[in-house]
């Protein structure tokens, strides 16, 4: 049993960190199988917690959820045959410092009026622990400690009779980015928040008016049940699948979308294609600009597996210098982040990578990764580099400096212990012992992306974590709302 819920469980800093990845299938054989998969390709962007919720005929929902990876939650025979039906919609978490609690795994399932509906969210409200507390004090009682259990209180509240005008009124309210599948006995729903944040895609299985249709959070997750990608959801747009076909609506109005930057640096994987644009091709764009503004004599380019290997490659090719796989990476280890405290995090690093010595002895080497969060990963493997013989070590990061904190769904941590928030880059690559450090520029890594450079009236992507422009409201932060939600204005607020 896990503890129970205090009475105001998010207003400090608490399960907020989510990034996560979602799926859905509408009308499969299999559908529970199918989303283990999709869940399985996705684990990149959760591995604390996964959950599916499975529709059999009439309208009977199974669900199973645990703590831990995909294949070990769902490997089981029998938890798979629990899981009938041909719909079927998954998630899998990652909160780092949020509470590693049962009643936190997604999808959340509620009954309502209209029937039971599950839901998986990839994102992070901005406004949610102001929502809450009004949502309580109307009577809503919260089961979780995550912030998307306030989409169903607000479908639940709202006035509207049918499930899509309920769930559109929920998204009015809220503030912040989301990727949403939802189920019910009447469609499968996919949501995209107004700026497109967070990614969502469409794909078909199989071909004719029999076809399925899957969400996920990315293309590696279709290709794994051989589903054909048909579009990204777009920013602000709905999708309600159903046996008479998909039906679509932007129920926002237009606004300038901001995808996340950072899924193309770091958090989606290399053979997903996100926006249209394919995240291994444009790592290595972003190695080679890198070459380009920062180049420095060596005999050797080597990755930080795996997130540099991309950019590494691009960055060796560029700079004509042999490219070598120097450290090496124990994949039976988890993120760093994963862990905890910093003592446990920064052990991490050294069970996770070893240097591969003749590849890196009396050389001038090139280490590339994709960023320095609190700059343990890249103190610690300049030092493996160093003790393994290298004569120099030259640091080069795919990523401008990380000055600020993500609110919409990746995990970073506070400013303070974001080191480039706090020290230049000369001061940092003394800090983190390499005889020279780089990042690529702002207008590099949007250079690479097929943009002139950064246009600031116009991004086109959330940079925050480099910027500092947070283009939706930090509502919860600041304490100042920008749009006044309905349920508010209803409370006297
Ligand atoms: P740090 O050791 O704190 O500087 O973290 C930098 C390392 O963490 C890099 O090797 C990144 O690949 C990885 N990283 C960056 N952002 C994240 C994130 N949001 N979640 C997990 N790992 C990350």
């Amino acid at each position: 049993m896990q503890p129970l819920p205090s009475t105001q469980p998010w207003d400090e800093d608490d399960g907020f960190h989510e990034e996560c990845g979602v799926f859905g299938v509408w009308n499969a054989t299999d559908a529970a199988a199918l989303t283990a998969l999709g869940l399985h390709a996705l684990q990149h962007r959760g591995q604390e917690a996964s959950g599916i919720v499975a529709l059999s005929e009439p309208s009977n929902f199974n669900a199973h959820r645990g703590l831990g990876l995909v294949g070990d939650i769902f490997g089981d025979a029998k938890v798979m045959a629990s899981l009938k039906g041909r719909c079927a919609v998954g998630h899998n978490r990652y909160a780092t410092t949020g509470e590693t609690a049962l009643r936190n795994v997604q999808p959340l399932f509620a009954d309502f009026e209209f029937g039971g509906l599950a839901v998986a969210h990839n994102g992070n409200l901005t406004n949610a622990a102001q929502l809450k507390r009004a949502l309580v004090r109307r009577g809503c009682l919260f089961q979780s400690t995550t912030d998307s259990e306030v989409f169903v209180h607000l479908i639940a509240i709202s006035l509207y009779s049918n499930v899509v005008d309920r769930l559109i009124d929920a998204l009015k309210q809220v503030q912040g980015a989301y990727s949403l599948v939802a189920l019910h006995d009447g469609a499968l729903i996919g949501a995209r928040d107004p700026l497109g944040v967070r990614p969502l895609v469409l794909g078909r299985l199989g071909a004719g008016e029999g076809g399925a249709y899957v969400l996920a959070s990315e293309t590696c997750a279709l290709d794994i049940v051989g589903a054909e990608f048909v579009r990204d959801v777009e920013a602000g747009e709905i999708v309600i699948i159903n046996n008479d076909g998909l039906r679509s609506i932007k129920p926002f109005g237009r606004s300038q979308s901001r995808f996340c930057i950072f899924e193309y640096i770091y958090f989606a994987r290399p053979d997903s294609v996100v926006e249209g644009t394919p995240v291994y091709e444009t790592r290595k764009r972003i190695g080679s600009e890198l070459a380009r503004e920062s180049h420095v004599a060596a005999d050797v380019v080597v990755p930080v597996p795996d997130s540099g290997v991309p950019a590494a490659m691009g960055y060796a090719s560029e700079a004509g210098i042999p490219f070598e796989l120097g450290i090496i990476r124990n994949h039976y280890v988890g993120r760093t982040f994963i862990e905890p405290t910093d003592q446990i995090r920064h052990l991490g690093v050294k069970l996770k990578h070893s240097a591969n010595r003749p590849m890196i002895e009396g050389r001038r080497v090139i280490l590339v990764d994709d960023s320095i969060v609190r700059g343990t990963t890249s103190k610690k493997i300049v030092e493996m580099v160093r003790q393994a013989g290298a004569k120099e070590v030259h640091m080069r990061i795919s990523s401008p400096p990380t000055t600020h904190s993500c609110f919409y769904g990746i995990d970073t941590p506070e400013r303070e212990k974001l080191l480039a928030a706090n020290h230049d880059v000369a001061e940092m690559a003394q800090i983190i012992g390499a005889d020279s450090l780089a990042f690529i520029s702002l207008d590099g890594m949007y250079r690479a992306l097929g943009r002139p450079g950064r246009d600031a009236a116009n991004p086109g992507y959330c940079d925050a974590c480099f910027t500092g422009d947070y283009a939706i409201p930090l509502t919860d932060l600041t304490g100042h709302p920008e749009r006044a939600p309905a349920l508010l204005a209803a409370n006297g607020q």
